[in-house]
């Protein structure tokens, strides 16, 4: 079938109206109105080729909210009007030992993206949810809580995922003492849910101005990264620190800000570190510089599950789907408060 998106035609290009074939429906798979599509930094990443991989043109968008128009017959989970999510991946090996402990972000043999992917049964390239509609195989479509707003609960399927998984992992809860460094879609919701969880939350931010904001997205301090003073208040404070940051930075001025076998985990930047880790700071106090990569299909559900229990979805300004350049252009400048997020009613208009 044919669908209308938006489409990079080249590292340097504008985003642009780009119709393209998305395959005939497979007996497991489910069809997909797409409603909502959040705009996530790792977009920008790929429609300008920070990582130097992509293939032109590319229809980014993985933080995706439809309603299902159609299945096949061996679906079972999902029937035509269901509200649905779908996040970063669309498929895996299903047989692989990551893919079988729930791990399909790790799959073996790899995962297959949204978008930026070959099919892993006819070879097409996958394009994401910048478009008027998406098929999926059932087993990477996720059920939307009812509770949840549409829109608000679009970067769940990333931005969400992605920041509470390692929380879950590090069994953040009650007593529990987190960070978030940066305040960006990854980082607000990492404050809304190490909140919902129970912890006590700081922010790091390089940004004046955004404290308010930090505090009402759930944060109980906030320490300007640029300021040692603040900085060295913060000494053998935190469990945990999620780093959303996405280009190269130091990490080490975080690492005395953890307490013992306290863990860093980076969730944003994933190229090489132009500043050497100094062995010390892991060393001593046996602390951690970790990672973590979207989550898997059962624990996004999980999320899903719990921020419909506790009416937790992102901040978002909507946009049209016109306003995708200028888009990217105010997340380069950290002007997001806190997710873009499409209406995808905007491609017909
Ligand atoms: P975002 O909305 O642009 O937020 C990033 C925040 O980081 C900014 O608001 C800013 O916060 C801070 N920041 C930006 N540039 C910085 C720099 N050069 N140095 C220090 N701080 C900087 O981005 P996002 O959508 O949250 O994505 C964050 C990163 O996560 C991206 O690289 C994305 O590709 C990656 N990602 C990874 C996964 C995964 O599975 N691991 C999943 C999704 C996204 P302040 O103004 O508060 O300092
Ligand atoms: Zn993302
Ligand atoms: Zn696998």
């Amino acid at each position: 079938m044919n669908v209308l998106g938006y489409a990079a035609p080249s590292p340097a290009g504008a985003l642009e109206p780009f119709t393209f074939e998305r395959r005939a429906m497979r007996p497991d798979d489910v069809l997909i109105d797409i409603l909502y599509c959040g705009v996530c930094h790792t977009d920008l990443h790929l429609a300008r080729n920070h990582g130097g991989f992509t293939t032109y043109p590319i229809v980014p968008g993985h933080e995706i909210i439809g309603r299902v128009s159609q299945v096949g017959e061996k679906v079972s989970r999902f029937k035509a009007g269901d509200m649905v999510g779908v996040g970063c991946m669309v498929d895996s090996c299903q047989h692989c030992k990551p893919c079988l402990i729930g791990w399909e972000q790790d799959c073996a043999e790899g995962p297959t993206f949204t978008y930026a992917s070959l099919d892993r049964h006819d070879g097409m390239p996958t394009q994401g949810g910048y478009s008027d509609a998406i098929v999926v195989t059932e087993k990477f479509v996720l059920a939307l809580p009812d509770r949840l707003d549409p829109a608000g609960a679009a970067p769940l399927l990333c931005a969400g995922i992605t920041t509470w998984s390692p929380l879950h992992r590090w069994n953040v809860g009650e007593g529990s003492k987190v960070a978030v460094i940066g305040l960006g879609g990854l980082g607000h919701m990492a404050l809304k849910l190490a909140k919902a969880l129970g912890a006590d939350v700081t922010l790091f931010t390089r940004s004046p101005g955004k404290e308010e904001d930090a505090f009402r997205l759930g944060a109980d301090h906030v320490v300007l990264s640029s300021d040692p003073a603040q900085m060295a208040s913060a000494a053998g404070r935190f469990d945990v620190i999620i780093d959303t940051v996405p280009y190269d930075h130091d990490v080490n001025p975080y690492m005395p800000t953890l307490t013992l076998e306290g863990v860093l985990v980076l969730v944003g930047y994933m190229g090489p570190l132009g500043t050497a880790v100094n062995a010390g700071g892991v060393v001593r106090g046996r602390r951690a510089i970790t990672g973590s990569f979207i989550g898997g299909l059962a624990e996004t559900q999980q999320m899903l599950d719990f921020c419909g229990q506790h009416g937790i979805v992102s901040d978002v300004e909507i946009i049209s789907i016109n306003q995708i350049n200028q888009a990217y252009e105010r997340m380069l400048k950290s002007d997001v408060k806190y997710r873009f997020v499409i209406d995808m009613a905007s491609l017909k208009s």
